[in-house]
């Protein structure tokens, strides 16, 4: 038996799907591409954006066509929100929101293939990692959220925030670095409300991650700015292994937008949070979310997120242009920004973001700095990324793949966005 398996969205997925593929690679399943004809196509899907649930709708019809035969699952957040849906693409024989996902290889193996229940509020919590597509493990520490801000559908697709304790979660921990992960991404729906329901802290089990043997070093990959205390900001700058690199959600820089999606911070708390780690880490990489294009964003708001964004020392945005979610509050909200204005302010904070990330390379030039190399190959070329997460080229070397090196940061190709050393 043949699996190929497609995921989307965010490395959440990808630590799950890749979960999952092991069940199956122990029970003898052959693991091929998605392009090619298997048996049991598995499609782990997203809702964050409607152009994310687009191409579910594509990659699902692409595994139809592949093998009209096969069983295709569809798991995941666009399962789950609209279940309906998924069941009326023609061919989709299995349809499990992230309330079911986990029971996939079971329901495969007793050959209940074909069941037409819909998803319920997902409650079960399972730790997870990705494991040998990647030499960077992304590892599931935490699920589900309890913000509810009003332009995501997220907290419907995943339920409430949960997660395993700081003892099994260490163990799983331990079990990744055994297999020979140096680099491990600790990912999550909102991941610094890690304990928050089991009476432990998210500080606390970063504190015992930090004394694991075997992983040299950790990232964690967003954490909302207001959980983000300042604690947290100094066990990160003294750390053992934790990477001076922060992945801070801004959405908005206008405190009028920020009420809007229901953010639990206002622009000045931000920017003295940024302040702080760049006092106490002045090399980190701070990379921060950002949505153009919400609901009440007039052309002043969006003025002001211009001229604050480019006030702030981020390293580079993640931008996202607005797209309206079913079930969120947003949708009963006024001031709705035409179409076409939204991808007009994408672009502007593209621009912004491109600036920002040239002026932070060209700021580490010269710096010595640790390399964790990659397996990719690309025109004879390796690629790897330091702590603070620039990316770094050189020529292929197999003995160097999952290898830590000392470099300096030479010259920069700033078409690439990359030092050749
Ligand atoms: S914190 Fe807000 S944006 Fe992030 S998952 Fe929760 S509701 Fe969505």
């Amino acid at each position: 038996m043949k699996i190929a398996t497609h995921t989307l969205g965010c490395k959440l997925n990808f630590a799950e799907t890749s979960h999952l593929v092991r069940q199956f690679v122990q029970a003898g399943y052959e693991v091929v591409e998605f392009h090619e004809k298997a048996d049991l196509y598995v499609v782990n899907t997203c809702t964050v954006t409607a152009v994310a649930e687009k191409k579910c709708r594509n990659a699902i019809r692409q595994a139809v066509r592949q093998n009209p035969a096969a069983i295709v699952a569809v798991i995941g957040c666009f399962a789950q929100n609209a279940a309906s849906e998924v069941w009326k693409i023609p061919g989709v024989t299995l349809v499990l929101g992230n309330d079911r996902k986990h029971e996939l290889f079971n329901l495969i193996a007793q050959g209940d293939a074909l069941r037409s229940s819909l998803p319920e509020e997902p409650k079960s919590f399972q730790l997870s990692y990705s494991q040998g597509d990647r030499t960077r493990t992304f590892f599931k520490i935490q699920d589900g959220c309890d913000y509810f801000c009003s332009y995501c559908a997220i907290p419907y697709a995943r339920g409430r925030s949960r997660c395993a304790t700081i003892a099994d979660t260490i163990s799983m921990a331990r079990e990744i670095a055994a297999s020979g992960a140096k680099e491990v991404v600790l990912t999550g729906v909102n991941t610094g409300t890690f304990g928050l329901h089991t009476g432990e802290s998210f500080l606390d089990l970063l504190l015992a991650l930090d004394d694991i043997d075997g992983i040299e070093r950790y990232r964690i990959s967003s954490i909302e700015p207001n959980l983000l205390t300042d604690d947290i900001v100094a066990f990160v700058a003294h750390s053992k292994r934790f990477a001076h690199h922060l992945h801070i959600p801004l959405q908005a820089g206008s405190d009028k937008v920020l009420t809007n999606m229901r953010r639990r911070y206002d622009t000045g708390f931000y920017a003295n949070k940024v302040q702080l780690i760049k006092k106490l880490m002045p090399e980190a990489c701070i990379a921060a979310d950002l949505m153009v294009g919400f609901y009440g964003e007039g052309v002043s708001e969006f003025e002001e997120a211009c001229a604050y964004v480019e006030s702030l020392p981020l390293s580079y945005l993640h931008v996202f242009t607005y797209s309206e979610r079913p079930h969120t509050l947003a949708l009963r909200m006024e001031g709705k920004v035409p179409i076409g204005e939204r991808h007009r302010r994408s672009d502007v904070m593209h621009a912004i973001s491109e600036r920002k990330k040239r002026q932070f390379y060209a700021e580490n030039a010269g710096r010595e700095a640790q390399v964790l190399w990659e397996s990719d190959v690309h025109d004879g070329m390796m690629y790897g990324f330091t702590d603070n997460y620039i990316r770094v080229r050189r020529p292929y070397n197999a003995s160097l793949v999952n290898v830590l090196q000392s470099v300096v940061l030479g010259t920069l190709d700033s078409r690439d966005d990359v030092f050749d050393i």
